[in-house]
């Protein structure tokens, strides 16, 4: 827990800070409320969750008659967490063999260290892992998953390094799915390349892979994971919309959120989907292969604002 309050320092400082001196005593009037809304509205947190949380803590302040401003931070804290739990969705991996992971995303988000952090994540509990290297845009990409998979033992499928051929990344994908048939893996996971929400050809062309795969084994992909980088804030939104439009995203992975003060675009995600809200698999807190931990409301909370 310790690991995470220090990945999450940055937003601790902006939000964290700032909340400690507002709850610091005094009188809960409509100025407090205002000067709450301004800090929830400028920590990326969005205009849906601000006022959701804002609502709920009203309600809080008015049923348990809290008057002192010091006890606002344990009432903030509280409808943080009732409006982050519904993102907590645990990936359970056990249901088909092998279990099919896409991964999708735009340019840059962390997809392919993501990858190396899942595999070693899978591995540690003790199942069975193969990649396949679909991101046949960006050499380097193909490169760092073979080093990675060499380093850790994992088998990768990649495309020919011949330059001169071009390589369809369905097709990569397609055979990985196979191959881990064959060798009673647990786990695919397969990267793609990154591609703008606004490059209408790429979007069309991993809806194909997504397709492709599903010839390969007929309910896969089992799991379509959009990786998000907290960095973007409430650009974040935006991307979730364009490619659940595309591929029904299944789950999201929100990266990054250790270079970042805009830790807030969790709740900005829960606040866009209050009815649905999507499942948030796991957090990137770190570039290490141990910075990837699974998505938890309260261990969340309790770390941004202890
Ligand atoms: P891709 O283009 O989406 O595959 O992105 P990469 O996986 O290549 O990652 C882009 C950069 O982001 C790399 O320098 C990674 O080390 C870095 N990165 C990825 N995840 C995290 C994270 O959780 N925290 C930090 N600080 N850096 C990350």
């Amino acid at each position: 827990a310790s690991k995470l309050k220090q990945g999450l320092s940055r937003t601790r400082q902006n939000l964290g800070k700032q909340l400690s001196s507002l709850f610091s005593g005094g009188k809960i009037d409509e100025e407090l409320y205002e000067e709450l809304e301004t800090i929830l509205l400028t920590s990326d947190i969005g205009v849906n969750a601000t006022h959701q949380l804002l609502e709920n803590l009203r309600k809080q302040v008015k049923r348990d008659a809290l008057t002192d401003s010091m006890q606002l931070k344990q009432a903030l804290k509280k409808s943080l967490i009732a409006m982050l739990e519904p993102l907590a969705q645990p990936l359970d991996t056990t249901t088909h063999k092998p279990f099919v992971i896409m991964i999708a995303g735009v340019n840059g988000v962390g997809k392919t260290t993501s990858i190396g952090k899942l595999a070693k994540y899978f591995q540690t509990q003790g199942q069975s892992v193969l990649l396949a290297a679909g991101d046949t845009f960006r050499a380097a990409a193909r490169e760092q998953l073979i080093a990675w998979g060499e380093r850790n033992n994992v088998t990768v499928i990649a495309p020919d390094s011949d330059p001169g051929k071009k390589s369809d990344p369905a097709a990569i994908i397609f055979d990985a799915v196979n191959s881990a048939k064959a060798r009673g893996i647990d786990i695919v996971l397969a990267d793609t390349a990154g591609r703008l929400t606004t490059q209408l050809h790429l979007m069309e062309e991993i809806k194909k892979v997504k397709r492709v795969i599903s010839k390969a084994m007929p309910d896969a992909p089992h799991e379509v994971l959009l990786v998000l980088d907290a960095n973007t804030g409430q650009n974040a939104i935006t991307q979730v919309k364009a490619f659940n439009d595309a591929l029904n995203v299944t789950g999201l992975i929100l990266t990054k959120l250790d270079g970042t003060a805009k830790g807030g675009v969790v709740a900005a995600i829960a606040g866009q989907y209050p009815e649905n809200p999507p499942a948030l698999r796991f957090i990137g807190v770190g570039e290490g292969l141990d910075d990837l931990r699974p998505f938890d409301a309260g261990e969340f909370v309790e770390a941004l604002l202890d």
